[in-house]
């Protein structure tokens, strides 16, 4: 044993002294690799054994192993304590106030004009209509020739329209739909279309898209009286009982006859307001009969079949239903005002 520095016995003391001591993980890091890491006091011992006797080097090899064993598994029971230490502080400095007010979360919400259009296609399905889309970019056959409105015809200038290249548009209502429903389908049919469409218009009173909701129904022996029964119906669902219509004779090519609708102003009950610009009546949509031609376009035989149809703005409900003075408010991305409604 002459070229041993230490015995293994007075080693282990020592590992076992220094592990003890160390009180945080790097010092425990440190004092195993001391004794029990490449260069440590135990590998330093097992580079002797070469120069010693067969049966002296079984005997300091298993003595080796057996301290080496022992350091390695007080090192463990070592740092599991050290670590359950630094849990404990670590919850001792940052102690949690369960009773503090959290942080609300934000939730988000349907936009109104999206509630008014949920709203819309339940009511229109318990009389029995379904609801059609439509492409928002729309072929000028279905936005305007179909519907009766040719090129030279000047209810074309009045819907300011927005044209993505010659022969597609986007849509300046929702008649097209209309149009693609009945093409190819034989009455009975009704049908609401809720949807945008758009209007090159620079005022500030208007927004260049909004939302219409359509509806026609072609049916044997359809009349004018039956459009008044169902817009009075919807426009109680939407007002309440208190609201009045009011058609005005008009002229819609793809409807006769046909009628522009009001609506009494429900913000004021007609006192007058700015809303309705102190006359009572807010304008609503357009309706009518459906035009003899836009059914035989359709290859709908006129003489057997009739049909009414009415389009009106979709904000329109929801404005008045929240009280909201100006429809771009509706649009803008302000979603303070959006929480208020
Ligand atoms: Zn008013």
């Amino acid at each position: 044993m002459a070229g041993t520095p230490q015995s293994v016995e007075s080693i282990e003391a020592e590992a076992r002294a220094a592990l003890a001591a160390a009180d945080d993980l790097p010092a425990l890091v440190e004092a195993r690799a001391r004794f029990l890491g490449r260069k440590g006091s135990l590998s330093a011992i097992l580079r002797t054994l070469g120069s010693l006797e067969p049966q002296a080097r079984v005997t300091l090899g298993e003595a080796v192993n057996g301290a080496r064993d022992r350091i390695e598994a007080l090192a463990a029971e070592r740092r599991i304590s050290l670590e359950a230490r630094r849990v404990e502080a670590d919850l001792a400095r940052g102690r949690l106030d369960v009773t503090l007010p959290g942080a609300p979360s934000l939730r988000g919400r349907l936009h109104p004009v999206t509630r008014a259009e949920r709203d819309i296609e339940a009511f229109f399905s318990t009389l029995g209509f379904s609801v059609e889309e439509g492409p928002e970019v729309e072929l000028e056959r279905y936005n305007f020739d179909a519907l009766e409105i040719p090129a030279d015809h000047p209810a074309r200038d009045a819907h300011d329209t927005f044209y993505v290249r010659p022969g597609v548009v986007l849509r300046t209502h929702t008649s097209p739909v209309q149009i693609r429903t009945m093409s190819g389908r034989q009455p009975p049919l009704r049908f609401i279309a809720p949807g945008r469409v758009y209007r090159h218009d620079a005022s500030p009173r208007h927004s260049p898209m909004f939302s219409q909701v359509e509806g026609f129904l072609v049916d044997e022996g359809a009349s004018f009286a039956d459009l008044k029964g169902v817009l009075y119906a919807f426009a109680r669902h939407v007002m309440g009982s208190d609201v009045k219509l009011r058609f005005r004779a008009s002229f819609f090519p793809f409807t006769e006859p046909s009628a522009e609708l009001d609506f009494s102003c429900v913000l004021c009950e007609q006192r007058g307001c700015a809303t309705c610009s102190r006359t009572g009546w807010i304008e609503w949509g357009g309706c009518g009969m459906i035009h003899p031609r836009v059914l035989e376009n359709c290859g709908i035989d006129p003489e057997r079949w009739q049909g009414f149809a009415f389009g009106m703005g979709m904000e329109r409900a929801a404005m008045m239903r929240h009280n909201i003075p100006q429809i771009r408010l509706l649009y803008e991305p302000d979603v303070r005002f959006l929480e208020q409604v």
